[in-house]
């Protein structure tokens, strides 16, 4: 794993935590009456309620003439009722209005057809049903027609006297949901729990979900001897998710063939030219197992093939740093032929859910590499088969330590005339932390023609940056590198420097929708796992020796010649790295 490289110089709030009790539900039964409109509607909204948060669940029913798109209007009564995640529609909330309009497949009604639309929301107080809705500017319960039939006679009673018994918070199983981490559990695995929790101090943050890395073919069935993983294999893990009462769970895909292009402390099994056996003895067995129907309930998070992508558009050979595994995987289509594979033999899957990786800020925000990245990744998103309806978002910063903000300084600010941007750390990066690249890739991918509803992930799970060395405000005007190397959290010695870094923390937990088109924080590489030996360890795990990963090295073209910044002593990748763990909860931002 790894990777940096450069080439030229110059959804929202509160994650609804655990589904829990029921306290409360309703159904509201709105009958249509402007006869003499072309538009008249029946709408059945449904309420699930738990404490601060609710399901909604909405049936339109056309009675009047047949429509081609519509639009959903109502307000809701109370001011904290909010629209957090929804399905089947596109929704907008200004105030208490909400407006719900018609996707694509779901736009042409028949005269007597219905369709069901929903949504995650948020309450506080109380969380009264809407009582009218408007149908392309039309009331469904009066109208701007006179109606021709009575009001009902008999209005719906709330509560009502048959309470739907414990109704689905979930569309039915096939539906993808938008935001797959909106209003349910992640799975704890509990294999890394229990190397987490043998740590002074671990239990704090054992709790938390991590991603499930199926980092070779025998990690399907479990892999009792490698360092990284233990027994559990996909199986396993799903069957335990269950136990849980998880809502998601979340898994690595990564074993392409030729894999870690760029680097070498993650090399996998599979050579170049090893795609067919890619694709039946990994891919096609994980499918297998994901699309069993007793696991139909989970939201199965399919993080696909970290750094693959970005190594063919920035490191391959007459590049800094470049290397002649890149130009073969790029010349033989191995990368971009097994992701398009994986994105459609999973994708097909109903609760199945692909984000692919993209790289971070450090690595792709110059123009040059931001531009051909996307590109690349729409090309394998439409290779062997797949469209980009398999692709549910994508992630950034997996298994990096990029900061998530920085607090001190911004990309517009300069220094006695001359922009950060001239610094020696930004070097000409448009972007200077991983939120605003993560928000500006996606508009980007979806200026491509990915969906727009796409989201990203990003992996906090030791970006956190705290500690004693963190900055507390920015750094002295004398110059732009002060300026930026005082103020600045990521405190590496170069943004390309991604091995056991010293001196970072954990990051944000995992959380669902913590900002504008970013899907959920997440740990997807489990912190405590080492990226790589600091020196030669004999192994057959495929795992190499990169120096990156030693910290005796002096660097390369590729981290600006800057020492790697790694942490002595560490073990192969994946496994554990007990003092990295300690120093990781030391450092953590938030605070422990
Ligand atoms: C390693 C994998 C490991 C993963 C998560 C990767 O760098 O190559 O073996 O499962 O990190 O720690």
């Amino acid at each position: 794993m790894n990777v940096w490289r450069r080439l030229t110089g110059p959804r929202r709030a509160l994650a609804l935590a655990g589904a829990g009790a029921l306290v409360a539900g309703g159904l509201v039964t709105i009958p249509g009456t402007a006869a003499q409109a072309a538009t008249q509607c029946d709408i059945a909204y449904t309420s699930n309620d738990w404490q601060g948060g609710f399901t909604a669940n909405i049936t339109i029913k056309n009675v009047g003439d047949p429509l081609n798109g519509w639009t959903l209007g109502w307000t809701f009564p109370n001011s904290s009722q909010r629209v957090q995640q929804g399905w089947s529609a596109t929704y907008t909330q200004s105030g208490s209005q909400v407006t719900a309009r018609s996707m694509s497949y779901n736009g042409t009604l028949a005269t007597g057809a219905s369709t069901s639309i929903g949504f995650n929301g948020a309450w506080s107080g109380s969380n009264p049903k809407p009582t009218s809705f408007t149908l392309n500017g039309v009331a469904c319960n009066g109208g701007t027609t006179p109606p021709t039939t009575s009001p009902p006679t008999d209005p719906p009673t709330d509560p009502p006297t048959d309470p739907p018994t414990d109704p689905p918070t979930t569309p039915p199983p096939g539906t993808k949901v938008d935001n797959p981490y909106v209003g349910v559990r992640g799975y704890v695995n509990p294999e890394w729990k229990a190397k987490a929790d043998a740590e002074a101090g671990g239990s704090r943050v054992s709790n938390n979900p991590t991603a499930v890395w199926l980092d070779r073919i025998a990690a399907i069935n479990g892999t009792p001897n490698s360092s990284s993983n233990g027994a559990f294999g996909v199986k396993e893990h799903l069957d335990e998710a269950l136990r849980q009462g998880a809502g998601y769970i979340q898994f690595v895909i990564y074993n392409l063939p030729g894999r870690d292009c760029s680097a070498l402390a993650s090399n996998g099994e599979l050579g170049p030219d090893e795609l067919p056996k890619y694709k039946a003895q990994y891919i096609d067995p994980i499918a297998a197992i994901q699309s069993q129907s007793k696991y139909s309930s989970l939201r199965i998070i399919n993080i696909i093939e970290i750094d693959s992508l970005p190594n063919l558009v920035t490191n391959t050979s007459g590049q800094p740093g470049g290397t002649v595994m890149c130009d073969t995987v790029k010349a033989n289509g191995a990368y971009v032929n097994g992701v398009g594979y994986a994105l459609a033999k999973l994708g097909a899957i109903g609760n199945v859910y692909n984000y692919i990786d993209s790289g971070h800020h450090g690595w792709l925000g110059w123009d040059s590499n931001f531009n051909p990245s996307a590109e690349i990744l729409k090309t394998a998103a439409v290779a062997s088969g797949s469209t980009v309806n398999n692709v549910h978002g994508f992630i950034t910063n997996t298994a990096n330590y990029s900061a998530l903000q920085e607090p001190y300084f911004k990309v517009t600010d300069n220094v006695n005339g001359q922009t950060v941007r001239q610094s020696k750390w930004v070097d000409w990066n448009y972007y200077v932390d991983e939120l605003s690249f993560a928000q500006a890739f996606r508009t980007k991918l979806v200026s491509l023609g990915f969906n727009s509803n796409i989201g990203m992930l990003i992996d906090t799970s030791r970006n956190g940056w705290g500690g004693s060395a963190r900055p507390t405000g920015p750094g002295a005007m004398t110059s732009v590198d002060t300026y930026v190397n005082g103020g600045r959290i990521d405190r590496r010695a170069h943004l390309g420097n991604w091995c056991n870094q010293a001196g970072a923390g954990l990051g944000e937990r995992p959380r669902a929708n913590p900002a504008t088109g970013i899907d959920a924080y997440v740990w997807v590489k489990p912190p405590g796992e080492s990226d790589g030996s600091s020196s030669e360890i004999p192994n057959n795990e495929g795992k190499g020796f990169d120096r990156m990963c030693d910290p005796t090295y002096g660097g390369n073209a590729r981290n600006g010649n800057n020492p790697s910044g790694a942490l002595g002593n560490a073990p192969i990748s994946g496994a554990w790295f007990s003092a990295q763990f300690q120093e990781l909860m030391r450092n953590a931002y938030p605070a422990l």
